[in-house]
């Protein structure tokens, strides 16, 4: 079992004088931004020209900075725009700007496991990531609660480089909840897995074929995606808060019967084999290659699957019953 740290195992004094400059603030930089200054920490924020979320900054109370001045200014640079654009923020405006000592900090590994960015030897690079999305960083600190962290070091050019994560996380919250380490190679591949295998692509095409099975033997669309589709955040809700036997526990036994007999069979050796697959091509750059390619392009086969994705037939009878949902907000999604 991993090793949990808690805010008695930080020391905030690592941050007195340090200036932190946070680049981006959306949904990750909103939230480290406003608790590291409740924490007591002197925060900077970054961002490009045009930014939307500058004016949001500032309202909140923030000296928003340029990246290359942020960059001059601080001692702890934390990257918090999006994964695909922080190589090339690196290294034409972070990189020729920045203190000799100072610290580098990501919130996922992406950019720098998969070699993205290179940072010199002479640099603290770590990663502090809290394990929820930012509304939820900065809700739960209000409460004098906090979400769980992971940290990381990737170099320890200081020698306190953990010390200093911990202080980091234990400053946006995460310390009153736990603080497990990782490393960036575990941290990213299992994030790439967790997302392509199960959460994203295994959840939506599980659904999905079940709709279209049931559709196809000619029952009603509605029905189809109430079973296949939209009953699945009940299920996910117990899992979330019970676990699977707490989920097994509140379902009937006719349900738990099929659930045993049939799992292993819709996901077969032949997924498991895929999902196999799919870890040896994150493992091996492969996917990460592709994806980097893909952005480069103007990410062509992205916007021709979104397009697809959007007219799927199970997207417009899950908006018409969504209609029957008075307690639901109806969103809606920009089309491509
Ligand atoms: P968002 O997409 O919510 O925020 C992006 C921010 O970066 C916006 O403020 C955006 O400004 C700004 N930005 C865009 N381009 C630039 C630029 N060229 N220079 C400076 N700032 C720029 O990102 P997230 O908060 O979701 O993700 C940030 C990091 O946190 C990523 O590494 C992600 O993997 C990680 N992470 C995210 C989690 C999450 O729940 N979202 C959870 C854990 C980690 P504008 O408003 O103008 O677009
Ligand atoms: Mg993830
Ligand atoms: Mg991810």
């Amino acid at each position: 079992m991993a090793k949990v740290y808690y805010d008695r195992d930080a020391d905030l004094a690592f941050l007195n004088g340090k200036t932190v400059a946070v680049i981006g603030y959306g949904s990750q930089g909103h939230a480290h931004a406003q608790n590291l200054r409740d924490s007591g920490a002197k925060v900077i924020i970054a961002l490009h020209e045009g930014s939307k979320s500058k004016a949001k900054a500032e309202a909140d109370g923030f000296e928003v900075y340029t990246v290359q001045e942020a960059a001059k200014l601080a001692d702890l640079i934390m990257f918090l725009m999006p994964d695909h654009m922080q190589a090339d923020i690196f290294k034409n405006q972070v990189l020729p700007n920045m203190k000799p000592e100072a610290k580098l900090l990501f919130a996922h590994g992406f950019a720098v496991h998969f070699g993205q960015i290179v940072p010199p030897a002479s640099h603290d690079v770590f990663m502090v990531a809290p394990k929820g999305p930012g509304h939820m960083v900065r809700a739960m600190y209000k409460e004098g609660k906090g979400v769980p962290c992971l940290i990381a070091i990737y170099q320890d050019a200081s020698g306190k480089a953990k010390e200093f994560a911990l202080a980091y996380a234990s400053a946006i919250g995460g310390g009153r909840a736990g603080i497990i380490e990782t490393t960036f190679r575990e941290e990213t591949e299992t994030d790439l897995f967790g997302e392509q295998a199960v959460l994203c692509g295994g959840v939506t095409e599980l659904m999905q074929q079940g709709f279209k099975t049931l559709v196809e033997a000619g029952y009603q669309p509605e029905m189809a995606y109430f079973e296949c589709i939209n009953e699945m955040k009940l299920i996910v809700d117990m899992i979330f808060e019970g676990g699977m036997s707490w989920m097994r526990y509140s379902i009937s036994d006719t349900a738990k019967y099929g659930d045993m007999t049939a799992g292993p069979r819709v996901i077969g050796e032949e997924s498991r084999k895929a999902m196999k697959q799919l870890l040896t091509e994150i493992q091996d750059g492969t996917f990460a290659r592709d994806w980097i390619l893909e952005n480069q392009t103007g990410r062509p086969r992205m916007k021709k699957w979104a397009k697809a994705a959007q007219e799927a037939p199970c997207e417009a009878v899950g908006k018409e019953l969504r209609k029957m949902m008075p307690w639901m907000e109806q969103k809606e999604v920009p089309k491509f």
